[in-house]
């Protein structure tokens, strides 16, 4: 017997991350009983853990999904810019940002998710898809300890996070965006034993983690979020464990591993179409992420409510071609919201990274003896170009 409720849907979603959540929500709640959606997940996010250093801005944030304190691990005053000499400078901002417990985020959106309707499987893979002759969807899902099943739609949201496979290798969606622009691989661990401030989190540039950054993310005040992103051209001398593992020694010889966990971080803006065939993508599947923070949570949530809207049209468009119009509709409407920002820091990016750790210490070690107050973003921005003026050329799309 089938675990499905029904056979057949308008919208089937895959992958319960924060895109695929969103999406789900949102067309659930526009919808009401309607269309019926179904999101799919492989695992029950909220059983394991979420490889994420989990900082989110709480002004975007709040604009998105109403803030219950039962899922913040703690709330971000400032952030230090540490160079590799550790010099450093400090922004501060009353309550900009907070930590997550993502798993218990996540429970809460699937929540609202159940409550608007949509119906949702956890621990069930999408296996593959295909495509029929009518244009609607096969899905072959399997659940966890079930028996395999195919399920159809007339609208698909591929959310399966980065260099999603789902799409790969189908002739009709040739083109369409991968999730795999700018691929860098990024490793934290959990740690105990190192004193942070609890309401900062720490950056660390130059060439300790070429063309990316370190980081330190507090969790409960105990134990911390200790990594790095790295680009995904640099040569990775050793492995990427071992390289967490000496910055930890060297730095903080106190401190206590308690896991490690690595992940993929998909991001580089691309002007690919994110919807082909009534196939739509969502969040790191879409690359939607901030090219240079490499925040996406935020980010895959707001594509989530564009994906949900232009989903909803396309199934109510009256012909084909009013179909390809909203498809193509997607890419403008993300670029529109975020899209076009995230492609300037894309291109001011290259010059970031080409900033010598001698440019990190002389711009922090200036910036650390100014008082709190007057580090403002725009000072810490421009004192960096200042200490290398070659800079301001290799951004002068990101400037202008
Ligand atoms: C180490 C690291 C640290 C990060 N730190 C931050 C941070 O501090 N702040 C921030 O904003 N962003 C951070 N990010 C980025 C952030 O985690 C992602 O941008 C965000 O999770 C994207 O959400 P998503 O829904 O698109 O994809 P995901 O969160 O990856 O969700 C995809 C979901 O799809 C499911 N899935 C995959 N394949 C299938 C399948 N075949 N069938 C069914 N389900 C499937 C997965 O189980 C998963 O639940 C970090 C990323 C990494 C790797």
């Amino acid at each position: 017997m089938s675990v499905f409720k029904f056979q057949a849907y308008d919208l089937v979603v895959c992958g319960a991350g924060p895109a695929g959540l969103m999406t789900a929500y949102t067309f659930a709640k526009m919808v009401g009983n309607s269309k019926k959606v179904l999101l799919l997940d492989k695992k029950e996010p909220w059983k394991e853990p979420i490889f994420c250093a989990e900082a989110v801005s709480t002004d975007r944030l709040s604009k998105l999904w109403p803030i219950d304190r039962s899922w913040v691990r703690g709330d971000i005053s400032g952030i230090y810019f540490t160079s590799r000499k550790r010099y450093r400078a400090e922004f501060y901002s009353k309550n900009c940002g907070m930590i997550l417990d993502r798993p218990k985020f996540h429970h809460s959106i699937a929540d609202g998710c159940l409550n608007v309707g949509a119906e949702c499987h956890f621990d069930t893979v999408v296996k593959k898809l295909s495509r029929n002759a009518d244009g609607s969807w096969n899905l072959e899902v399997q659940p966890k300890g079930g028996e395999g099943e195919t399920i159809c739609a007339k609208a698909v949201v591929d959310a399966t996070g980065p260099g999603s496979r789902l799409t790969r290798g189908i002739e009709c969606l040739e083109g369409i965006e991968s999730g795999d622009t700018d691929l860098e691989p990024a490793i934290f661990a959990v740690a105990e034993g190192i004193e942070h401030s609890r309401e900062h989190i720490e950056l660390f540039f130059g060439s300790e983690f070429p063309d990316g950054y370190g980081w330190i993310f507090p969790r409960d005040g105990v134990e911390v979020n200790i990594g790095f992103v790295l680009g995904k051209n640099v040569n990775r001398e050793g492995t990427l464990r071992q390289r967490l593992l000496d910055f930890i020694a060297k730095d903080y010889p106190q401190a206590k591993v308690k896991a490690v966990y690595g992940g993929m971080i998909a991001c580089g803006q691309s002007t690919r179409p994110m919807a082909m065939c009534g196939l739509f993508k969502a969040g790191d599947a879409a690359s939607c992420m901030n090219p240079i923070s490499r925040s996406g949570i935020v980010e895959a949530l707001l594509c989530g409510t564009i994906v949900a809207r232009s989903v909803n049209e396309w199934l109510d468009a009256k012909s084909e071609s009013e179909r390809e119009c909203v498809e193509r509709s997607v890419l403008d409407r993300w670029m529109k919201a975020l899209g076009k920002s995230h492609l300037q820091l894309q291109r001011a990016k290259a010059g970031f990274n080409s900033i010598t750790d001698e440019q990190f210490d002389r711009a922090a070690e200036k910036l650390s003896k100014l008082p709190r107050e007057k580090q403002t973003l725009f000072r810490i921005f421009f004192t960096v170009l200042r200490t290398c003026p070659s800079l301001i050329w290799k951004m002068r799309s990101f400037i202008c």
